[in-house]
């Protein structure tokens, strides 16, 4: 059975599609997705031996040796152009992932959708999307076993359908009004949107609020570091720490 993560993931990929899943060790995610009649057919990706052996196994046991072809290699270089329509990769950290989408955009043409799930580092991945001409149709944050997951699906600039918003509608500078608090108005930036997610500011899940708490005491913790330190740098590296507490706290009273 798959873990909830993995379900959602799944759930993102449109009925009848290709898919690859790169990074896919066990396949468990391919297994399902073909399974559930979700994928036609699919392609594991792994570069690491283990795992490899791992999802080729899996595959076999699960009789799906003629619709999943499990290959080994470095992130894209396993399938060729046109080959699927739909590209997983979960589980990595969002910097490995934008390296391995950045590494063979020729592969990408033809694909219909990016199902996504970094581990940490959204919002690395989130630029890399912007800045590549794809646009989120979906992100959610969720948690299991006690670590929080963002899952984004994004698909080329332009083909979104009616009623999804444009990069440029996701990450336009906002101004939320305070007036309830006698507060200015707060200013989310693009740099904000990029890293708290656009979708799940719109929306916000309980889950948010407690990944950006979790980020305060992180914060903080490195604050309290800092006031031990003799460097000079040490306060300017404080009060932006300080500021950048300020400013997740301000969001998070508005979203309440
Ligand atoms: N995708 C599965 C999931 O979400 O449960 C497995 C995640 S596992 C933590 C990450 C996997 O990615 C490992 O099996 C690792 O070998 C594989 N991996 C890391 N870098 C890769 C790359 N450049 N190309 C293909 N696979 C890679």
């Amino acid at each position: 059975k798959l873990s909830r993560r993995l379900q959602l993931i799944l759930e993102q990929v449109p009925s009848g599609s290709r898919i690859a899943d790169i990074g896919s060790d066990h396949a468990m995610l391919p297994v399902a997705a073909v399974e559930s009649g979700r994928a036609v057919m699919a392609v594991a990706g792994e570069v690491n031996p283990g795992p490899f052996d791992a999802a080729t196994k899996q595959v076999a046991a699960a009789g799906l040796s003629h619709s999943i072809s499990v290959r080994r290699g470095d992130g894209l270089q396993v399938i060729s152009p046109e080959e699927v329509d739909v590209i997983t990769i979960a589980g990595m950290g969002g910097g490995l992932i934008t390296s391995i989408l950045d590494a063979d955009q020729d592969k990408l043409k033809g694909v219909s959708q990016l199902v996504l799930q970094p581990n940490v580092g959204e919002d690395i991945l989130r630029r890399w999307l912007l800045e590549h001409h794809w646009v989120l149709i979906s992100e959610m944050i969720i948690e299991e076993d006690h670590k929080l997951y963002e899952i984004l699906t994004a698909v080329p600039e332009g083909s979104q359908s009616e009623g999804q918003l444009t990069n440029e509608q996701l990450y336009q500078e906002q101004t939320w009004q305070r007036e309830w608090s006698g507060e200015p108005p707060l200013v989310i930036s693009r740099d904000l949107l990029l890293q708290m997610g656009p979708l799940l500011l719109a929306d916000p899940d309980p889950v948010l609020f407690e990944k950006w708490e979790g980020e305060i005491t992180k914060l903080e913790g490195i604050l309290a570091s800092l006031s031990s330190s003799k460097l000079s740098s040490a306060e300017m590296k404080a009060q932006d720490i300080r500021k950048q507490i300020k400013l997740i706290q301000e969001v998070l009273a508005c979203l309440q």
